[in-house]
């Protein structure tokens, strides 16, 4: 397939840790680019799989930094609780995480059932956990090999930082729990669908038509491509084969320049 033409592409869905930012400070070029795509027309969008925001919380950063055009911001636990109740019903659920992630869980109708009530959650739902603990991952696996459906927001191994460096991330933690309990969680973020489809009908547009650009090529790009989507690696420090993503750009000064506003 030819690389697709950025410059007709109407939207641009974009990943947050690692690509827009590190840590608390834009990458080079970003808000520029950002701002000359809105100028020029395009739709954007903006998703992360963080664990423990609200998109309203990751909107309120980007602002604070200098992106004003950040309106569309989606995390997976603004629909973690609507895919509970998707797949499972209104349900009993063991929550091991921030307390955002509980929060978004009760505020969508389920009841949250507590590390020592295990046996009684009907669900698992395990996030990055800053707090975590032996007693809390025990519960969280526990519950799992009784049965309870092992649900997360991502499974991203690790959480960028400024500086190159990272802490673990979800996936970390939810492997933990997945492998005591033997079991595969059920993921809500990328590179699943959910994200992407509701980025999208956010902006009003079809997957052809609308880009995602990213730093991972598990996460994003094969996701991306899994709903149709053109996808763009972001990779700074270069070294990525031009096979990894549709196009592959070293700097958000390259990415203005071939999507025509730069
Ligand atoms: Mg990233």
């Amino acid at each position: 397939m030819p690389a697709p033409n950025l410059s007709t592409l109407r939207g641009f869905v974009f990943d947050l840790d690692g690509c827009v930012w590190s840590g608390d400070v834009l990458n080079p070029g970003a808000a520029e680019t950002l701002a000359a795509l809105h100028r020029s027309g395009r739709a954007l969008a903006f998703v992360s799989n963080n664990s423990r925001a609200t998109g309203g919380e990751l909107r309120e950063r980007l602002h604070r930094l200098g992106v004003g055009v950040a309106e569309h911001v989606l995390t997976p636990l603004e629909i973690i609780g609507e895919v509970i109740r998707e797949r499972c019903g209104l349900s009993r659920v063991l929550a091991i995480g921030a307390p955002e992630m509980s929060a978004v869980i009760a505020r969508a109708g389920h009841e949250l059932v507590d590390v020592k009530d295990y046996r009684a959650a009907t669900v698992v739902a395990v996030g990055n956990d800053f707090d975590l603990s032996y007693e809390r991952l025990t519960a969280a696996a526990r519950a799992a090999a009784r049965g309870a459906p092992l649900v997360t927001p991502n499974v991203d191994p690790r959480l960028p930082i400024e500086g190159g460096d990272f802490l673990p991330g979800c996936g970390s933690v939810v492997q933990a729990v997945a492998v005591a309990a033997g079991v595969r969680p059920i993921v809500v973020g990328k590179p699943e669908p959910p994200l992407f489809r509701m980025a999208l009908a956010r902006l009003g547009l079809t997957a052809a038509v609308t880009a995602m650009v990213g730093d991972s090529i598990p996460s994003d790009i094969r996701g991306a491509q899994a709903v149709g989507m053109p996808a763009v690696l972001y990779a700074p420090a270069g070294g990525a084969p031009a096979e990894a993503a549709d196009v592959v750009v070293s700097s958000f000064a390259e990415l203005a320049r071939l999507a025509g506003v730069g």
